[in-house]
Protein backbone atom coordinates (compact mmCIF):
# COMPACT_ATOMS: atom_id res chain seq x y z
CA UNK A 1 0.00 0.00 0.00
CA UNK A 2 1.32 3.53 -1.27
CA UNK A 3 0.82 6.18 1.67
CA UNK A 4 0.32 9.81 0.37
CA UNK A 5 2.33 12.87 1.33
CA UNK A 6 -0.53 15.41 2.00
CA UNK A 7 1.95 17.74 4.19
CA UNK A 8 5.68 17.23 2.75
CA UNK A 9 8.15 17.06 5.17
CA UNK A 10 10.05 20.59 5.38
CA UNK A 11 13.47 19.41 6.34
CA UNK A 12 14.73 20.80 9.20
CA UNK A 13 18.62 19.98 9.93
CA UNK A 14 20.30 21.02 12.97
CA UNK A 15 22.58 23.44 12.80
CA UNK A 16 25.52 21.27 12.95
CA UNK A 17 24.22 19.34 9.66
CA UNK A 18 23.24 23.03 8.18
CA UNK A 19 27.36 23.51 8.73
CA UNK A 20 28.48 20.12 6.81
CA UNK A 21 30.45 20.86 3.85
CA UNK A 22 31.21 18.73 1.20
CA UNK A 23 35.18 17.77 0.56
CA UNK A 24 36.68 19.81 -1.99
CA UNK A 25 38.44 16.89 -2.27
CA UNK A 26 35.72 14.40 -3.41
CA UNK A 27 33.81 16.76 -5.47
CA UNK A 28 37.29 17.29 -7.82
CA UNK A 29 37.29 13.79 -7.80
CA UNK A 30 34.31 13.04 -9.47
CA UNK A 31 35.72 14.65 -12.38
CA UNK A 32 38.98 13.27 -12.51
CA UNK A 33 37.86 9.96 -12.31
CA UNK A 34 37.30 10.19 -16.20
CA UNK A 35 39.52 7.66 -17.57
CA UNK A 36 41.04 10.39 -20.04
CA UNK A 37 42.21 12.64 -17.44
CA UNK A 38 45.80 12.40 -15.65
CA UNK A 39 45.10 13.06 -12.25
CA UNK A 40 47.39 13.95 -9.57
CA UNK A 41 44.13 15.16 -7.59
CA UNK A 42 43.45 11.69 -5.58
CA UNK A 43 44.58 10.57 -2.50
CA UNK A 44 44.32 7.27 -3.18
CA UNK A 45 46.44 4.58 -2.63
CA UNK A 46 48.04 2.56 -5.64
CA UNK A 47 45.56 -0.49 -6.11
CA UNK A 48 48.76 -1.91 -7.79
CA UNK A 49 50.05 -2.15 -4.17
CA UNK A 50 46.58 -4.03 -2.96
CA UNK A 51 47.40 -7.84 -1.36
CA UNK A 52 44.50 -8.73 -2.87
CA UNK A 53 45.56 -13.12 -2.80
CA UNK A 54 46.97 -12.44 0.82
CA UNK A 55 43.76 -10.86 2.29
CA UNK A 56 41.47 -13.56 0.31
CA UNK A 57 43.62 -16.15 1.89
CA UNK A 58 43.26 -14.37 5.43
CA UNK A 59 39.11 -14.20 5.21
CA UNK A 60 39.29 -18.04 4.52
CA UNK A 61 41.45 -18.66 7.03
CA UNK A 62 39.46 -16.82 9.73
CA UNK A 63 35.77 -17.94 8.87
CA UNK A 64 36.71 -21.38 8.16
CA UNK A 65 38.52 -21.33 11.79
CA UNK A 66 36.62 -19.07 13.63
CA UNK A 67 33.55 -18.20 11.47
CA UNK A 68 30.90 -17.93 14.56
CA UNK A 69 33.20 -15.62 16.16
CA UNK A 70 34.08 -13.41 13.20
CA UNK A 71 30.53 -12.66 12.20
CA UNK A 72 29.30 -12.05 15.94
CA UNK A 73 29.23 -8.97 17.52
CA UNK A 74 32.75 -8.02 19.47
CA UNK A 75 33.95 -5.59 21.81
CA UNK A 76 33.85 -1.94 20.89
CA UNK A 77 37.47 -1.40 22.22
CA UNK A 78 38.58 -3.97 19.37
CA UNK A 79 39.90 -7.98 18.68
CA UNK A 80 42.19 -8.54 21.17
CA UNK A 81 45.06 -10.27 19.61
CA UNK A 82 45.10 -7.12 17.02
CA UNK A 83 45.27 -4.53 19.89
CA UNK A 84 48.41 -6.63 21.33
CA UNK A 85 49.76 -6.50 18.27
CA UNK A 86 49.80 -2.82 17.53
CA UNK A 87 50.80 -2.08 21.24
CA UNK A 88 54.09 -3.64 20.62
CA UNK A 89 54.71 -2.34 17.42
CA UNK A 90 54.06 1.09 19.00
CA UNK A 91 56.48 0.42 22.16
CA UNK A 92 59.53 2.10 20.60
CA UNK A 93 62.54 3.35 22.37
CA UNK A 94 62.12 2.02 25.64
CA UNK A 95 58.57 3.20 25.82
CA UNK A 96 55.48 0.65 26.97
CA UNK A 97 52.21 0.85 25.49
CA UNK A 98 49.59 -1.67 26.84
CA UNK A 99 46.61 -2.60 24.73
CA UNK A 100 44.51 -1.82 26.84
CA UNK A 101 45.26 2.04 25.58
CA UNK A 102 44.25 0.75 21.81
CA UNK A 103 41.01 1.71 20.39
CA UNK A 104 40.40 0.12 16.75
CA UNK A 105 38.18 2.64 14.81
CA UNK A 106 36.68 2.33 11.55
CA UNK A 107 39.60 3.93 9.43
CA UNK A 108 41.50 6.91 11.61
CA UNK A 109 39.13 9.01 9.76
CA UNK A 110 37.01 7.84 12.67
CA UNK A 111 39.49 8.87 15.48
CA UNK A 112 39.56 12.21 14.18
CA UNK A 113 35.88 12.34 14.71
CA UNK A 114 35.64 11.15 18.23
CA UNK A 115 38.63 12.92 19.17
CA UNK A 116 36.56 16.02 18.12
CA UNK A 117 33.43 14.76 19.96
CA UNK A 118 35.39 13.80 23.61
CA UNK A 119 37.78 17.07 22.95
CA UNK A 120 36.19 19.95 21.54
CA UNK A 121 33.61 21.96 23.04
CA UNK A 122 32.01 24.75 20.51
CA UNK A 123 34.57 27.62 20.81
CA UNK A 124 37.05 25.78 21.69
CA UNK A 125 40.75 26.48 20.72
CA UNK A 126 42.26 23.81 18.58
CA UNK A 127 46.07 24.20 17.14
CA UNK A 128 47.07 23.23 13.53
CA UNK A 129 49.40 23.36 10.89
CA UNK A 130 49.08 25.43 7.97
CA UNK A 131 48.43 24.12 5.97
CA UNK A 132 47.03 20.52 7.66
CA UNK A 133 45.23 17.76 6.84
CA UNK A 134 41.39 18.51 5.13
CA UNK A 135 39.56 15.95 6.07
CA UNK A 136 40.95 16.46 9.82
CA UNK A 137 39.81 20.30 9.42
CA UNK A 138 36.25 19.08 8.19
CA UNK A 139 35.70 16.43 11.31
CA UNK A 140 37.17 18.82 13.61
CA UNK A 141 34.77 22.03 12.22
CA UNK A 142 31.48 19.57 13.14
CA UNK A 143 32.54 20.69 16.52
CA UNK A 144 32.87 24.61 16.19
CA UNK A 145 36.33 24.94 17.27
CA UNK A 146 37.99 27.99 16.89
CA UNK A 147 41.05 27.01 14.82
CA UNK A 148 44.58 28.78 15.41
CA UNK A 149 46.99 27.78 12.81
CA UNK A 150 50.45 27.11 13.89
CA UNK A 151 53.62 28.45 11.76
CA UNK A 152 54.79 25.91 9.51
CA UNK A 153 58.37 26.19 7.63
CA UNK A 154 60.17 23.79 4.97
CA UNK A 155 61.01 21.70 7.60
CA UNK A 156 57.42 21.36 8.63
CA UNK A 157 55.93 22.50 11.91
CA UNK A 158 57.25 25.18 14.24
CA UNK A 159 57.53 24.02 17.89
CA UNK A 160 58.55 27.81 18.84
CA UNK A 161 55.29 28.88 16.94
CA UNK A 162 53.37 27.30 19.50
CA UNK A 163 53.50 29.46 22.58
CA UNK A 164 51.81 32.42 21.00
CA UNK A 165 48.71 30.77 20.10
CA UNK A 166 48.37 27.80 22.94
CA UNK A 167 46.65 29.81 25.65
CA UNK A 168 43.34 27.61 26.27
CA UNK A 169 43.97 25.35 23.47
CA UNK A 170 42.58 22.02 23.90
CA UNK A 171 44.74 19.69 21.45
CA UNK A 172 47.31 20.49 18.80
CA UNK A 173 46.89 18.33 15.73
CA UNK A 174 50.10 17.34 13.89
CA UNK A 175 51.32 15.15 10.95
CA UNK A 176 54.84 14.59 11.35
CA UNK A 177 55.43 11.86 8.80
CA UNK A 178 55.29 13.08 5.06
CA UNK A 179 52.44 15.63 5.71
CA UNK A 180 49.25 15.81 3.86
CA UNK A 181 49.15 17.67 1.82
CA UNK A 182 53.35 18.98 2.22
CA UNK A 183 54.84 15.62 2.08
CA UNK A 184 57.31 17.32 4.60
CA UNK A 185 58.26 15.34 7.57
CA UNK A 186 59.33 16.99 11.08
CA UNK A 187 63.08 16.22 12.27
CA UNK A 188 63.99 14.37 15.50
CA UNK A 189 65.50 17.78 16.94
CA UNK A 190 61.70 19.21 16.52
CA UNK A 191 60.30 15.86 17.25
CA UNK A 192 61.62 15.94 20.59
CA UNK A 193 61.12 20.05 21.37
CA UNK A 194 57.46 19.58 19.98
CA UNK A 195 56.74 16.95 22.25
CA UNK A 196 58.81 19.03 24.92
CA UNK A 197 56.74 22.27 24.46
CA UNK A 198 53.39 20.49 24.79
CA UNK A 199 54.35 18.35 27.76
CA UNK A 200 55.24 21.73 29.39
CA UNK A 201 52.15 23.83 28.51
CA UNK A 202 49.59 20.63 29.33
CA UNK A 203 48.44 20.08 26.17
CA UNK A 204 47.42 17.20 24.44
CA UNK A 205 49.39 16.54 20.82
CA UNK A 206 47.96 14.41 18.23
CA UNK A 207 50.36 12.68 16.19
CA UNK A 208 48.52 11.08 12.89
CA UNK A 209 50.21 9.29 11.08
CA UNK A 210 49.03 7.17 8.18
CA UNK A 211 52.35 7.41 6.04
CA UNK A 212 55.29 6.68 8.64
CA UNK A 213 55.71 3.35 7.15
CA UNK A 214 56.21 4.49 3.48
CA UNK A 215 59.65 6.02 3.68
CA UNK A 216 61.89 5.83 0.72
CA UNK A 217 64.96 6.46 2.14
CA UNK A 218 66.28 4.71 5.69
CA UNK A 219 64.59 3.63 8.41
CA UNK A 220 60.63 4.92 10.09
CA UNK A 221 61.56 8.31 12.31
CA UNK A 222 61.01 7.92 16.55
CA UNK A 223 56.94 8.07 17.01
CA UNK A 224 56.50 11.19 19.42
CA UNK A 225 54.24 8.82 21.21
CA UNK A 226 57.37 6.70 22.79
CA UNK A 227 58.56 9.85 24.00
CA UNK A 228 55.48 10.42 26.27
CA UNK A 229 52.74 8.03 25.97
CA UNK A 230 50.99 10.12 28.74
CA UNK A 231 50.50 13.41 26.32
CA UNK A 232 50.41 12.24 22.85
CA UNK A 233 47.70 10.69 20.80
CA UNK A 234 48.61 8.60 17.98
CA UNK A 235 46.82 7.55 15.31
CA UNK A 236 47.82 4.71 12.65
CA UNK A 237 46.04 3.21 10.18
CA UNK A 238 45.51 0.17 7.72
CA UNK A 239 45.18 1.97 4.84
CA UNK A 240 48.29 3.01 3.47
CA UNK A 241 50.02 -0.16 4.29
CA UNK A 242 47.19 -2.70 3.13
CA UNK A 243 44.35 -1.36 2.03
CA UNK A 244 41.98 1.45 2.58
CA UNK A 245 38.42 -0.20 1.57
CA UNK A 246 38.47 -2.28 4.75
CA UNK A 247 38.29 0.96 6.89
CA UNK A 248 40.69 -0.45 9.98
CA UNK A 249 42.19 2.08 11.70
CA UNK A 250 43.17 2.71 15.61
CA UNK A 251 43.87 5.34 18.19
CA UNK A 252 46.48 4.72 21.29
CA UNK A 253 45.97 7.11 23.78
CA UNK A 254 46.43 7.69 27.36
CA UNK A 255 44.37 5.80 29.23
CA UNK A 256 41.48 8.24 30.81
CA UNK A 257 40.96 9.69 27.08
CA UNK A 258 40.82 6.12 25.77
CA UNK A 259 38.05 4.87 27.76
CA UNK A 260 36.00 8.44 26.76
CA UNK A 261 36.90 7.54 23.51
CA UNK A 262 35.97 3.94 23.70
CA UNK A 263 32.15 5.30 24.69
CA UNK A 264 32.29 7.46 22.00
CA UNK A 265 32.72 4.98 19.78
CA UNK A 266 29.91 2.50 21.27
CA UNK A 267 27.51 5.41 20.64
CA UNK A 268 28.56 5.66 17.09
CA UNK A 269 28.84 2.35 15.90
CA UNK A 270 29.38 -0.73 18.80
CA UNK A 271 32.60 -1.73 17.41
CA UNK A 272 34.42 -1.87 14.54
CA UNK A 273 33.73 -5.18 12.20
CA UNK A 274 34.97 -7.96 14.23
CA UNK A 275 35.73 -9.88 10.79
CA UNK A 276 37.90 -7.26 9.25
CA UNK A 277 40.47 -7.13 12.12
CA UNK A 278 40.81 -10.74 12.59
CA UNK A 279 41.89 -10.84 8.68
CA UNK A 280 44.24 -8.10 9.18
CA UNK A 281 45.43 -9.67 12.59
CA UNK A 282 45.94 -12.70 10.67
CA UNK A 283 47.56 -11.01 7.59
CA UNK A 284 50.00 -8.60 9.64
CA UNK A 285 50.82 -11.32 12.83
CA UNK A 286 53.46 -13.35 11.12
CA UNK A 287 55.46 -10.25 9.28
CA UNK A 288 53.69 -9.88 6.24
CA UNK A 289 53.82 -6.19 6.15
CA UNK A 290 57.59 -6.30 6.29
CA UNK A 291 57.90 -7.85 3.06
CA UNK A 292 54.63 -6.04 1.80
CA UNK A 293 55.69 -2.40 2.82
CA UNK A 294 58.89 -2.40 1.06
CA UNK A 295 57.08 -3.07 -2.07
CA UNK A 296 54.85 0.08 -1.78
CA UNK A 297 57.89 2.04 -0.91
CA UNK A 298 59.77 1.14 -4.34
CA UNK A 299 56.52 2.34 -6.85
CA UNK A 300 55.34 5.34 -4.88
CA UNK A 301 59.32 6.24 -4.39
CA UNK A 302 60.23 5.35 -8.35
CA UNK A 303 56.91 7.59 -9.54
CA UNK A 304 57.74 10.13 -6.78
CA UNK A 305 61.15 10.57 -8.24
CA UNK A 306 59.69 10.77 -11.88
CA UNK A 307 57.64 13.76 -10.83
CA UNK A 308 60.43 15.56 -9.00
CA UNK A 309 62.34 15.43 -12.22
CA UNK A 310 59.72 16.04 -14.68
CA UNK A 311 58.65 19.35 -12.14
CA UNK A 312 62.82 20.22 -12.73
CA UNK A 313 61.87 20.46 -16.62
CA UNK A 314 59.07 21.73 -17.20
CA UNK A 315 58.24 23.82 -13.87
CA UNK A 316 59.11 27.43 -14.28
CA UNK A 317 62.16 28.71 -11.75
CA UNK A 318 59.78 30.87 -10.32
CA UNK A 319 57.91 27.73 -8.73
CA UNK A 320 58.90 25.68 -5.55
CA UNK A 321 58.03 22.61 -4.50
CA UNK A 322 58.83 20.07 -1.45
CA UNK A 323 60.88 17.13 -2.27
CA UNK A 324 59.57 14.26 -0.26
CA UNK A 325 61.21 10.99 0.63
CA UNK A 326 57.97 9.29 1.83
CA UNK A 327 54.56 8.71 1.28
CA UNK A 328 52.29 10.12 -1.44
CA UNK A 329 52.31 14.19 -2.06
CA UNK A 330 54.40 16.62 -2.88
CA UNK A 331 53.21 20.79 -3.08
CA UNK A 332 54.10 23.11 -5.49
CA UNK A 333 54.44 26.77 -4.40
CA UNK A 334 53.46 29.16 -7.46
CA UNK A 335 54.34 32.66 -8.26
CA UNK A 336 52.34 34.49 -6.21
CA UNK A 337 49.84 35.87 -8.83
CA UNK A 338 48.55 32.67 -9.79
CA UNK A 339 46.07 31.38 -8.30
CA UNK A 340 45.40 27.75 -8.05
CA UNK A 341 41.63 27.43 -8.86
CA UNK A 342 42.03 29.27 -12.12
CA UNK A 343 44.68 27.12 -13.47
CA UNK A 344 43.07 24.12 -11.85
CA UNK A 345 39.70 25.23 -14.25
CA UNK A 346 42.60 25.53 -17.47
CA UNK A 347 44.60 22.20 -16.76
CA UNK A 348 40.83 20.18 -16.80
CA UNK A 349 40.33 21.62 -20.03
CA UNK A 350 43.64 20.35 -20.74
CA UNK A 351 42.75 16.40 -19.45
CA UNK A 352 45.25 17.22 -16.25
CA UNK A 353 43.73 17.50 -12.52
CA UNK A 354 45.81 18.59 -8.84
CA UNK A 355 44.55 19.75 -5.93
CA UNK A 356 44.71 23.53 -5.25
CA UNK A 357 46.10 24.13 -1.91
CA UNK A 358 42.92 26.47 -0.51
CA UNK A 359 40.90 23.91 1.11
CA UNK A 360 44.44 22.82 3.53
CA UNK A 361 44.33 26.22 5.54
CA UNK A 362 42.14 26.58 8.65
CA UNK A 363 42.25 29.83 8.47
CA UNK A 364 43.71 32.37 5.95
CA UNK A 365 44.88 30.27 2.53
CA UNK A 366 47.82 30.89 0.38
CA UNK A 367 45.99 30.72 -3.25
CA UNK A 368 49.04 30.04 -5.30
CA UNK A 369 49.88 26.25 -3.71
CA UNK A 370 48.55 22.72 -5.21
CA UNK A 371 48.62 19.96 -4.49
CA UNK A 372 49.91 16.43 -6.10
CA UNK A 373 49.94 13.08 -5.80
CA UNK A 374 51.80 10.76 -7.70
CA UNK A 375 50.85 7.41 -6.39
CA UNK A 376 48.10 6.28 -8.99
CA UNK A 377 49.91 7.77 -12.19
CA UNK A 378 52.85 6.02 -14.16
CA UNK A 379 56.21 7.55 -14.86
CA UNK A 380 55.20 8.20 -18.40
CA UNK A 381 51.52 9.67 -17.63
CA UNK A 382 53.52 11.53 -14.84
CA UNK A 383 55.68 13.23 -17.52
CA UNK A 384 52.91 14.12 -19.91
CA UNK A 385 50.77 15.70 -16.96
CA UNK A 386 53.86 17.86 -15.66
CA UNK A 387 54.67 19.24 -19.24
CA UNK A 388 51.09 20.30 -19.90
CA UNK A 389 51.19 21.80 -16.15
CA UNK A 390 54.37 23.33 -16.60
CA UNK A 391 53.19 25.21 -19.81
CA UNK A 392 49.94 26.75 -18.53
CA UNK A 393 51.70 28.03 -15.51
CA UNK A 394 53.90 29.80 -17.97
CA UNK A 395 51.42 30.82 -20.00
CA UNK A 396 49.54 32.45 -17.01
CA UNK A 397 52.91 34.59 -15.89
N1 LIG B 1 44.91 11.20 8.32
C1 LIG B 1 45.54 11.58 7.21
C2 LIG B 1 46.68 12.52 7.31
C3 LIG B 1 45.13 11.08 5.97
O1 LIG B 1 45.77 11.49 4.86
C4 LIG B 1 44.05 10.16 5.90
C5 LIG B 1 43.55 9.59 4.60
N2 LIG B 1 43.74 10.29 3.46
C6 LIG B 1 43.43 9.82 7.11
C7 LIG B 1 43.88 10.33 8.30
C8 LIG B 1 42.25 8.88 7.14
O2 LIG B 1 42.61 7.62 6.72
P1 LIG B 1 41.78 6.30 7.00
O3 LIG B 1 40.44 6.71 7.56
O4 LIG B 1 41.66 5.65 5.68
O5 LIG B 1 42.57 5.52 7.99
Amino acid sequence: MKIENPNPIEWRFSERAQQLQSSFIREILKITQRPEIISFAGGLPSPATFPVERMKQAYDTVLTSAGKVALQYGPTDGFPPLREWIANQLSQNGAKIVPEQILMTSGSQQALDLLGKVLIDEGSRVLVETPSYLGALQAFSVYRPEFKSVQTDDHGLVPKSIDAVAEGARLLYSLPNFQNPTGRSLSVERRVELVETCARLGLPLIEDDPYGALSYKGEPMPKMVAMNPDGVIYMGSFSKVLTPGIRLGYVCAPLPLVRRLELAKQAADLHTAQLTQMVVHDVVKDGFLDQHIPTIRELYGNQCQAMLDALTEHFPSEAHWTRPEGGMFIWVTLPKQINAMTLLDQAIAAKVAFVPGAPFYANEAETNTLRLSFVTVPPERIREGIAILGQLIKAML
